[in-house]
């Protein structure tokens, strides 16, 4: 079914705008309040909302639908350039190469809470609180962020695997690490 130009629109404003405000919650929870409020903000920006608006399918999200069809995603580099909460904003070049860079904490953590959010809407009645942690196991981000990055991540999402999300959010906000 071919969707209109007004369904696609109004889908990923609908889609966009839901997923920031439940990692805004999630954030809030770990007292992440600033990177809560600005989560995503860029979304909105012209290039990364026409391109959802373009690839819009509803079931996954726009940029894989994008990538499939030109290769690559310009809402994505788009994205990730200003996101610090994404791996692939901390990635550099010297001479040797292209390299990762270990993410700040906190970033770190509002990555958590967006991969969270993002399992909740793609997955609806299939999500637990395992989902996160089984699609980073299962996926290759982590073959390429920075190692210690990947490691720490991979225990965030296990705490909250193996403890439920309430508990296990508030076992890695007792954790209060500040780096
Ligand atoms: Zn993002």
């Amino acid at each position: 079914m071919k969707l209109s130009r007004w369904q696609r629109l109004s889908g990923h404003f609908t889609t966009i705008t839901s997923h920031k405000l439940k990692v805004t919650g999630l954030c809030f929870k770990l007292g992440l309040y600033k990177q809560g409020i600005l989560h995503d903000l860029s979304k909105y920006s012209w290039v990364e909302f026409s391109s959802g608006v373009k690839y819009y399918q509803g079931h996954r999200s726009p940029i894989d639908a994008e990538k499939e069809n030109l290769g690559y995603s310009l809402g994505w580099l788009h994205h990730k350039g200003r996101n610090k909460h994404h791996w692939d904003y901390w990635v550099d070049k010297n001479r040797d190469g292209i390299f990762p860079i270990k993410m700040p904490y906190n970033y770190l953590l509002e990555n958590v809470c967006d991969r969270i959010a993002a399992c909740k809407t793609y997955q609806k009645d299939n999500y637990s609180d395992k989902s996160a942690y089984e699609y980073f196991i299962n996926g290759t981000d982590r073959l390429y962020m920075h190692p210690e990055s990947a490691i720490e991540l991979e225990r965030l999402l296990k705490i909250i695997a193996e403890n439920g999300l309430d508990e296990g959010f508030n076992i890695i906000k007792k954790e209060q690490r500040t780096e």
